[in-house]
């Protein structure tokens, strides 16, 4: 941090800062992690400075080796570690992992030309009628994906997000009573809509998705299935998520981030089966610049120390914390979203429980040292913004060592802290600090607890 602070002393402060925030408060944002000290030092270092656009053996640029040594082990470990027929370590982040699957998936389905005739240069100069164009030209195109408020990501054909303005999209959703995936009702829409990719994977779903379904459901109306495992990947690393909830032997295509339950570096990744390898292949420069050797070194050790066998310990417990706390939330009288997990989050309907919004509880926990973020539940009636929900992870307090009997201390600081929030509304208010009226012994014997870890 000294280096640092000589040229610019308030990033050494905004770094020292940061850690000692994620030290002393309760991470419970389902989509962190803390890498390791031999993943953040692979990432850390001179390969930052090296530019390698193109693939491992077939670079535009000279003196790669070290670069294709380290992209070409960090492929190696993901090949094996999933059990996937090709990999691709170059995507920056998830986003760039489903852009690559898409142009992969169009690429090989669609007539690449269209894009010359519809004479695209430069996408950030399309306009919505461009996009129409472009649209019509790729034969209109359609993808189905999982709606936001069940859980589903931007990135699955929502209008803000590229993947909208590429594709028609529509939306499958969760059965109002369970708040489980409706199979038949997504085959239903299928059938009728008739998409070229159906996406599987969530960012907020409490439950396991079943892929082996899901692929029947694609081969029945001629769809390629992709599976977005950004969240769940370290479950299917740690083979915790096996057979029909294994995403790489039933989809063609697989994408996934590494910093979430992977706890790898940030960054993306692309899993296929061989018939999409090429075209995968082409992600840089086809939407990718120069790749990030030093991320993919960081990469590269992070999968090697999921191969391990403690990682699969830890993806076991973190199953197991997450249930043990959705079993101390709810024996506290708080409401989940599917009335409890499968999986690695837990997402409580604050608005129901505790009759707060989502950023009203998201505040009020920050200000009690635990961070976790707001998020629409199903059918949310206050909207993706103020939202109804709280989403919350054990990924990263079980890197920390915490198990069951933490899980249920923290429940209770959780319940705790929610009960003693004043609402305000819970409709579309101002929530500020001022309306929470925290019970100061909850904060002390929170910081307290978290001094502790
Ligand atoms: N896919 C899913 C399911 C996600 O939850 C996220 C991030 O939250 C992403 C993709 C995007 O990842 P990134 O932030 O690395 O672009």
């Amino acid at each position: 941090l000294e280096v640092i602070r000589a040229v610019e002393p308030r990033i050494a402060d905004a770094i020292g800062q940061e850690v000692a925030d994620q030290r002393e408060m309760l991470k419970l944002i389902a989509s962190e992690n803390y890498a390791s000290p031999a993943t953040l030092l692979a990432m850390g270092n001179w390969f930052s400075d090296k530019y390698a656009e193109g693939t491992v053996g077939r670079r535009f640029y000279a003196g790669c080796r070290n670069v294709d040594t380290v992209e070409a082990l960090a492929a190696e470990h993901a090949r094996e570690l999933f059990g996937a027929e090709h990999a691709y370590a170059q995507p920056h982040s998830g986003i760039d992992a489903n852009l690559v699957a898409f142009w992969a998936v169009l690429g090989q389905r669609v007539e690449v030309p269209a894009l010359e005739k519809a004479g695209v240069r430069n996408v950030n100069d399309l306009s919505e009628a461009d996009w129409a164009e472009l649209r019509r030209a790729f034969g209109n195109q359609r993808m189905l994906g999982m709606s936001l408020d069940a859980g589903g990501h931007l990135t699955h054909g929502f209008r803000p997000n590229i993947s909208g303005k590429m594709f028609d999209q529509r939306s499958y959703g969760t059965d109002p009573t369970t708040g489980l995936i409706d199979y038949e009702a997504l085959r239903v829409t299928a059938r009728e809509f008739k998409p070229m990719i159906i996406v599987a994977g969530y960012s907020a779903y409490p439950r396991l998705v079943n892929f082996r379904i899901m692929r029947e459901i694609a081969d029945e109306v001629g769809a390629t299935l992709m599976v977005d495992m950004a969240h769940f990947a370290g479950l299917v690393a740690g083979k915790v998520l096996t057979g029909d909830f294994d995403p790489v032997p039933h989809a063609q295509i697989v994408t996934t981030t590494t910093h979430k339950s992977l706890r790898g570096p940030r960054g993306g990744m692309v899993l296929c089966d061989s018939s999409l390898a090429d075209q995968v292949d082409r992600g840089c420069p086809m939407v990718l610049g120069g790749p990030l050797p030093h991320v993919m070194a960081a990469k590269a050790v992070a999968l090697a120390e999921a191969r391990r066998p403690e990682f699969r310990d830890y993806a076991q417990a973190v199953v197991d914390n997450a249930r043990a706390l959705a079993e101390g939330l709810m024996r506290r009288g708080a409401t989940l979203v599917t009335g409890g997990t499968d999986n690695h989050l837990n997402l409580i309907d604050v608005a129901s429980s505790y009759g707060l919004t989502g950023r009203q509880a998201e505040s009020a926990l920050l200000d009690s040292g635990i961070v976790t973020n707001r998020n629409a539940i199903p059918a949310d009636p206050n909207g993706a913004w103020y939202t109804s929900g709280i989403r919350i992870g054990t990924p990263a307090l079980t890197t920390r060592g915490l198990g069951a009997a933490e899980m249920d201390e923290i429940a209770g600081l959780i319940d705790r802290v929610l009960t003693t929030t004043e609402a305000g509304t819970t409709k579309k208010g101002a929530p500020s600090k001022a309306q929470h009226i925290l019970d100061a012994k909850v904060a002390d014997e929170i910081s307290h607890r978290a001094t502790d870890l």
